[in-house]
């Protein structure tokens, strides 16, 4: 880990310009990883634009956020830049073209999601890490680049969100430690807490209760499964990007070891849907049930994407919990 870290930072220093990648449907973390990136790049004089793949809009939480520089679509020297890819798994998730992943000059994976495919020429992975905004601050340490508010912020943003506010059980003492330190750099909890949770569109709480109207157990209880249509989208004149967190309110359900939702997107018509998924028990991995239909994650939170229907999705994710829990 100390060589990876080191041989990313000699790679950073010996480069100039960069590509700056994250995963599609980006999170807290994917945006708070690339922001800290962007402006720890700006801050050693580099030439870096951040890209992000995919159609999506942007989560509304994440609205404030001075993202503005971040392109959705690639510049014309994109295959001349080193790509540095922050929180994707795998590089299908960035989105980019494989001729242009092939021919860029280098490769660089920073991440850590414990089922990352290695897909760089150099590749950062900390399983361990809470987030991957963990990762960029100590390769920022090893680049010797200061914290500035800004950057304090993004990477507070990215810790916040994907150790979901220090109660999952990636929240270890380093992730604390991390967090005290970002204070000391004028991060104002509550603040972000305000502008992330607390500035919530109306429509995301309709749709939230649609899902949660039709929430059913299974396994005797062991199981909460829902679902959103594409109508439920369009009657509420949302994105997709508005089912983040609903599947966080199934998972808070007694007696509950697997969550899972299944959403159609509205967006483009026909699209696969899309399933999350989230374990409640360190004994259930649900990465191994996604990874069956061509997805992946991590054993917490994981997700995959299918042709079937939403019963046949149901009862796939059913079915490979009741062997998963016989086997257990
Ligand atoms: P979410 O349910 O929030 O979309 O995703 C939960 C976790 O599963 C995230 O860490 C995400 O990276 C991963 N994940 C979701 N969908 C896919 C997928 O289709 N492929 C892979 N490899 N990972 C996924
Ligand atoms: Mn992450």
């Amino acid at each position: 880990m100390t060589s990876d870290l080191s041989a990313v930072a000699d790679a950073i220093r010996s480069n100039d310009r960069f590509l700056l990648v994250t995963h599609e449907n980006p999170d807290g973390d994917a945006l708070g990883s690339i922001l800290a990136t962007k402006l720890a790049l700006d801050a050693l004089g580099k030439d870096s634009v951040m890209y992000l793949g995919g159609e999506l809009a942007l989560p509304p939480e994440y609205a404030f956020l001075p993202l503005e520089q971040l392109s959705r679509s690639l510049p014309d020297d994109a295959a001349e830049r080193v790509i540095l890819a922050l929180d994707s798994a795998t590089a299908s998730r960035t989105q980019l073209d494989p001729e242009l992943l092939a021919a860029a000059p280098l490769t660089i994976d920073v991440d850590h999601h414990h089922d990352n495919t290695r897909y760089g020429r150099i590749n950062l992975i900390v399983p361990d890490a809470s987030s991957t905004g963990e990762i960029v601050r100590d390769l920022l340490l090893e680049l010797g680049v200061e914290l500035t508010p800004e950057i304090a912020e993004a990477i507070y943003i990215a810790l916040d969100t994907d150790t979901g506010r220090f109660q999952y059980t990636n929240t270890t003492p380093k992730a604390h430690l991390l967090a005290a330190e970002l204070m000391g750099h004028d991060v104002v909890p509550q603040e972000v807490y305000r502008r992330i949770y607390e500035s919530v569109p109306f429509a995301r709480q309709k749709l939230k209760g649609r899902a949660l109207e039709r929430a059913a157990l299974f396994e005797g209880g062991r199981m909460i499964a829902s679902y959103l249509l594409r109508s439920d989208f369009e009657e509420l004149g949302v994105g997709e990007e508005y089912a983040e967190g609903v599947i966080d309110e199934l998972r808070s359900v007694q007696g509950v070891e697997l969550a899972m939702t299944v959403r159609e997107p509205p967006e483009p018509p026909g699209a696969p849907r899309r399933i999350s998924m989230r374990s409640a028990s360190d004994l259930l991995d649900v990465s191994a049930i996604a990874r069956q239909r061509g997805g992946g994650g991590h054993p917490r939170a994981a997700g995959f994407s299918s042709g079937e229907s939403v019963e046949e999705i149901i009862e796939f994710v059913r079915s490979e919990f009741a062997n998963a829990a016989a086997g257990a």
